[in-house]
């Protein structure tokens, strides 16, 4: 017997027909002998339209009230999914994530997990029903509801995973598992078997939706043994753990790529040291984000430097700029929002000279310019205008190796897209 938990995604629970197939899903692996914690997103487009009715009221709601508007989007799942698993015959119980101890910090929308006291749910599979938990959510110590950021379910199930200490958490997805690259835009994307732990990571982080990236850090850290797989086949999935095979000759695992990026170039700053400690701090303390950074040459005692944000946090950030023009004086800011950044990822790139070479190259024979570029032992990135994102991701792909000699196969059709 195991103890497994399973988490269905929002497309997967999207409409009554995909409830009831999930909820015999969940039913077959319990009598199989297994006990089940379930993990459940909103439905289908539930949270961007929840976002979407906030903004006709309030163009700039209290991070608290989104939170407390989203997390019904979780709960509406948990109550329907335990529902239809009793209808179907089975024991169901829903659980809030407050209910199942999931205590985080108190920074709304982006709440990091401090602790999870999972003793309602382990009662729960005692007494034999299927535990069926609300992704994404949690609460404060101070009773205030939280949650984890966009995607954030798959952090629940992991993070639920390691506290009941689970045999195996199953991340139930609308694509068959993890892809060399988006197989939405890459027709013949490859379905990888396993993938490691820290390249997954870098997927993730640099913008692959298919697992939240706290998600793959805590089965990381807690050595979760994880799955992605498909809620509409039965097809093998993706097998994420510490140390995954790699086919000989092939240094890219994959191609990841995020649309949500914005540079803010700051012309003319006094060259004087603590420019960037007192620039970069104050966006910390506004909790931004900034990720990569190039400071130019210095001109007449004068600098430029650029750097790339969330493009959601841009405004923030400028007027963030802008309140410490006394300490940084500097000549303007410029700001552009239509930019995009595609990656590579490897573990074997650190050992082969050449492999960002080559992605410059088979960028710049599109006649696309390069406009930033940063790099890891196992990852390097460039920033590029978002136009000719897919030409890029797709010629990318070629170039490293990566295309499937039959067409991907894409789980089943997504209502999101
Ligand atoms: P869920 O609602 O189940 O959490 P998501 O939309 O968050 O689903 O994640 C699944 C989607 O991730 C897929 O439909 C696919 O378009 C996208 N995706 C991006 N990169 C990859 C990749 N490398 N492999 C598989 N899917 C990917
Ligand atoms: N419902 C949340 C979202 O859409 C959380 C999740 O799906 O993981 O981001
Ligand atoms: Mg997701």
């Amino acid at each position: 017997m195991s103890l497994i938990v399973m988490k269905f995604g929002g497309s997967s629970v999207g409409t009554p027909e995909r409830m009831q197939r999930v909820a015999q899903r969940i039913i077959e692996r319990q009598q199989e002998g297994n006990d089940i914690v379930v993990v459940v997103s909103a439905m289908g487009d539930t949270t961007d339209d929840l976002i979407e009715q906030s903004k006709l009221l309030n163009s700039n709601p209290s991070a608290r009230e989104m939170d407390m508007l989203l997390t019904v989007g979780e709960q509406i799942s948990i109550a329907l999914l335990s529902m239809t698993i009793e209808a179907s015959g089975g024991k169901a119980k829903s659980f809030t994530g407050w209910q199942v101890g999931m205590k985080t910090d108190s920074v709304h929308g982006k709440a990091k997990i401090v602790e999870i006291q999972p003793e309602r749910l382990q009662e729960a599979l005692k007494l034999g029903y299927v535990a069926v938990v609300a992704g994404f959510q949690g609460a404060s110590e101070a009773g205030e509801i939280t949650t984890l950021g966009r995607g954030g379910s798959d952090t629940t199930a992991v993070a639920l995973a390691a506290a009941i200490n689970a045999d195996i958490c199953e991340i139930y997805t609308d694509v068959d598992g993890v892809y060399t690259t988006d197989p939405r835009v890459v027709k013949n994307a490859r379905k990888l078997d396993e993938i490691s732990y820290d390249e997954m990571l870098e997927l993730a982080h640099l913008g692959a939706a298919v697992l939240h990236p706290r998600a793959v850090e805590y089965a990381k850290h807690n050595n979760v043994q994880l799955v992605v797989r498909s809620s509409f086949t039965k097809n093998e999935g993706t097998s994420v753990k510490e140390e995954a095979i790699m086919e000989q000759g092939v240094v890219v695992r994959g191609i990841a790529f995020d649309k949500n990026v914005a540079r803010i170039t700051i012309n003319g700053v006094e060259d004087v040291p603590g420019v960037l400690a007192n620039v970069f701090g104050a966006l910390a303390d506004n909790g931004i984000d900034v990720d990569i950074i190039v400071q130019s040459g210095t001109q007449n005692g004068k600098a430029d430097f650029a750097f790339t944000l969330a493009s959601g946090d841009k405004d923030k950030a400028i007027s963030v700029i802008e309140g410490i023009k006394d300490i940084v004086p500097y000549r303007e800011t410029i700001s552009e929002d239509n930019l995009v950044k595609v990656s590579i990822v490897g573990a074997g790139m650190v050992s082969n000279p050449g492999v960002a070479a080559k992605m410059f190259a088979t960028i710049s024979s599109l006649g696309i310019s390069i406009n930033m570029v940063s790099t890891s032992e196992i990852k390097c990135s460039c920033v590029i205008s978002a136009e000719k994102l897919n030409e890029v991701v797709v010629a990318l792909h070629t170039a490293y190796g990566l295309d499937a000699t039959e067409q991907a196969f894409v789980g089943g059709p997504s209502e999101r897209r």
